[in-house]
């Protein structure tokens, strides 16, 4: 028994997000949640930095260091460094001790390539572990929000991530409607950066451009007014310069996204039958991914749609906890395997 246990304990879920990849640890809960991001030499062609360490480099990265996000939009742009990615995390998640041939449960988006699964496959394989299962982050999220959806009814799921804002309506029978969007959060730090160069000639960096929507940007109108100093460079004067940013500002700035992601929402409630709608009127819609963070975002989708929308106590964590699940419920597991090659098939 204990030796089976020992060996059990090994299991890992993750969550491979464009923006941010979490591991959790069977017994252990959420061990690494780190930024999707490395570090690489350009000369000598080797990783300096995965993850907190490498984002930092973002932006101040000397010439012979780029900082790659192996999965930009919702895709694998770099199978090479994603795998290098993966297999630093499941080591670190391991905190260096050996290992045996552990179950490893990973969420991926619905919308990536046959190809791409097969390439995250692999790459677990090869990092020793002996059983890989692919689940579709979608469905991940919503049993990460406690969502019942091993009982009848359909729930919609809004995931508004890094590179990628994945809907989709699941009941019973799986995903029954899903779209993707390259409008989510890394949009909206673009256009945070466009608005304060066009308005202030003011150039600021991704990471500065983050901090502000995190701190300071809404979807709709607030209660306090807020304010943030913002250092940049000067376009005309070519010289750092500091200046204080509103509210409003960044609301202004996040419109275009924002309505981006509530017209798709839309989009989807209009493809949905209207029995399965009257069932999100009665559980509400589910917001999450880190982007359900932005203030005032349930509030705008919930008036622009008519309809709830609740945010999981932990959107960051809604697709590691939902894998983490499976981990202990091998029928939930093989549930939604089975529905993934379902929706293969079709
Ligand atoms: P992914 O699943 O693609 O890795 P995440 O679900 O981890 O993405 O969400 C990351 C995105 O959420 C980033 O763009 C980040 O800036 C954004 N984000 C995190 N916290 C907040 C917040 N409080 N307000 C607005 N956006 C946020
Ligand atoms: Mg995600």
């Amino acid at each position: 028994m204990s030796t089976l246990f020992s060996l059990f304990s090994n299991d890992l879920a993750i969550d491979l997000g464009t923006a941010n990849t979490l591991v959790y640890a069977k017994g252990r809960g959420v061990v690494v949640s780190e930024p999707s991001i490395v570090a690489i030499n350009k000369v000598t062609n080797q990783v300096e930095a995965i993850g907190h360490e490498a984002k930092e480099m973002l932006g101040r990265t000397p010439p012979n260091i780029a900082a790659i996000r192996p999965l930009k939009d919702g895709a694998i742009a770099n199978f090479d460094v994603a795998e290098k990615m993966l297999q630093h995390f499941i080591r670190q998640a391991h905190n260096g001790k050996s290992w045996i041939g552990p179950r490893v449960v990973i969420g991926v988006p619905s919308e990536i390539t046959q190809v791409e699964r097969r390439a995250v496959e692999d790459s677990a394989y090869r990092a020793r572990a002996s059983e890989v299962y692919l689940v579709e982050s979608e469905v991940a999220a919503a049993i990460g929000a406690d969502i019942p959806i091993t009982e009848p009814g359909s729930n919609m799921v809004v995931d508004v991530g890094g590179g990628t804002t994945d809907i989709a309506v699941i009941s019973l029978d799986g995903i029954v409607y899903s779209n993707s969007l390259h409008v989510a959060g890394n949009a909206m730090d673009n256009a945070v950066i466009d608005y304060i160069k066009q308005k202030h000639n003011l150039l600021i960096g991704e990471r500065t451009a983050e901090s502000v929507k995190i701190e300071i940007g809404s979807a709709c109108k607030l209660n306090e007014r807020l304010h943030r100093d913002v250092r940049g460079r000067d376009l005309v004067a070519g010289v750092p310069k500091t200046i204080r940013i509103s509210d409003k500002e960044i609301r202004e700035a996040l419109t275009d996204s924002v309505a981006a992601i509530v017209k798709a929402v839309k989009v989807a409630l209009e493809e949905t039958p209207a029995e399965v709608s009257a069932d999100f009127v009665e559980r509400g819609i589910v917001l999450t991914g880190g982007g359900a963070l932005l203030k005032g975002f349930d509030k705008l989708l919930a008036t622009e749609t008519g309809m709830p929308v609740t945010i999981p106590e932990d959107p960051l964590a809604s697709v590691v906890l939902g894998t983490g699940k499976m981990l202990s419920d091998f029928n939930l597991l093989r549930r939604v395997q089975w529905q993934n090659s379902l929706s293969q098939a079709a």
